[in-house]
């Protein structure tokens, strides 16, 4: 008897273990069942999230993206039919001999800086133009993301010393070149090594009046033989120029110095100062393409090789005397229409006080960009840039 009361209290302990064991089986799964909910509603609201981050749209989407997602991606068809630089260095003659029309180049000195380039580089991209940036050595190696970002959003890039020292640099042709070479290695360490175009722009211009200027026309040749190219400016908007000036000032500036020009080449600064340069290049640049210009960077010149009238100012005659430092460079010529060439002409930009050269530590004067020139370099030693657009010209307001 007692064996099989025995045997039926086992096999009802078994029973029941088993039913046990069931019941935990059925928890497990009803716990990872849970577990995996809970796993998909935390992924469905996160992606949610990031939906609703994208759809905000404005800077913080803009911030996810690359620069060549921001920017057109059109290779420049350009230029540079150009004669070489052994031919003709002076950039502004050849632009002027060029027989294209109403284009402008917006350039800034003295940058690249951490406090007005980015902003300036935000103004562009708004209106998706491009310009060309004359950059200091040493500020490329104090702001190499700034010039990196410079380069990466379709802008060119070019010499305007390595120090800022006037008077290192034009103590002599060695020193001189010594210096732009210097500078030219600072460039190449933010293009991936390119150099986009052998162009410079002088300390103060490379106008033949003022305390280098004899240095300065022997150095015209030493960059010639070094396939470099330099540009001065027919217009500026004033912002290194006698008292410093608000956005409203430097656009009325700009308007009288633009006046009866065909092609421009506008002087202005991203020196670390220059908030004002900031303020009022959006206005410019609506002003200027209501006057019918299209922008361009300094490696896109539409040379028809026409050695044509030196024409820029095709409207009114006379109008040179423009007080502007575009009006100065023409004080001698005989017309307005002139793209005054190298440095013959008077310069008085001399006035430029500024303190655009406060950020380079050895700058000795300060009338320096308002004098300002720039020279190419040759189309063989510099090829093209061919992962940089150059400015489409349109004006596209974002
Ligand atoms: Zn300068």
């Amino acid at each position: 008897m007692s064996t099989a009361s025995d045997f039926e209290r086992n096999r009802r302990a078994r029973r029941r273990r088993a039913r046990l064991r069931k019941k935990r089986i059925r928890a497990a799964i009803i716990l990872i069942a849970f577990i995996a909910v809970i796993i998909i509603v935390c992924v469905a609201v996160s992606n949610c999230k990031n939906n609703g981050n994208q759809s905000l749209g404005g800077d913080a989407a803009e911030a996810t993206l690359s620069p060549e997602e921001l920017i057109p991606t059109a290779i420049p068809t350009s230029t540079l039919a150009i004669p070489s630089a052994a031919e003709e260095n002076n950039l502004l003659q050849i632009i002027a001999d060029a027989g294209q029309t109403k284009h402008c180049y917006l350039t800034f000195d003295d940058g690249p800086t951490e406090e007005i380039t980015p902003q300036i580089l935000d103004v562009l991209r708004r209106y998706n133009v491009k310009a060309t940036f004359f950059e200091v050595g040493t500020l490329i190696e104090s702001n190499p993301d700034v010039a990196r970002r410079v380069y990466e959003e379709g802008h060119l890039i070019a010499n305007h010393s390595y120090g800022h020292n006037y008077e290192k640099l034009y103590a002599s042709t060695e020193s001189f070149i010594t210096d732009i070479l210097e500078c030219e290695n600072a460039i190449k360490s933010v293009t991936n090594g390119e150099v986009p175009f052998n162009l410079i722009r002088f300390l103060g211009g490379s106008y033949e009046e003022g305390e280098y200027a004899s240095i300065k026309q022997d150095c015209i040749q030493t960059l010639k033989d070094n396939n470099y190219y330099y540009i001065n400016w027919n217009c500026a908007n004033g912002d290194a120029q006698g008292k410093t000036k608000d956005a409203e000032d430097l656009l009325e500036f700009l308007k009288e110095s633009s006046a009866g020009y065909n092609n421009l080449i506008v002087l202005m600064h991203d020196a670390s100062s220059k908030q004002s340069t900031v303020d009022a290049l959006g206005s410019i640049i609506e002003y200027l393409s209501g006057e019918g210009y299209t922008f361009h960077r300094l490696d896109d010149i539409d040379y028809q090789g026409s050695k044509s009238s030196v024409q820029t100012g095709s409207t009114s005659s006379g109008e040179s005397e423009t007080s502007s430092a575009a009006g100065s460079e023409n004080e001698t010529s005989s017309d307005n229409t002139s793209v005054s060439s190298s440095g013959n002409s008077s310069s008085s930009d001399s006035d430029s006080s500024s303190d655009d050269e406060n950020d380079n530590e050895s700058s000795d004067e300060e009338d320096g960009d308002l004098t300002e020139t720039s020279e190419p370099e040759p189309e063989e030693a510099t090829p093209r840039p061919t992962a940089v657009p150059a400015s489409t010209g349109a004006i596209v307001i974002q």
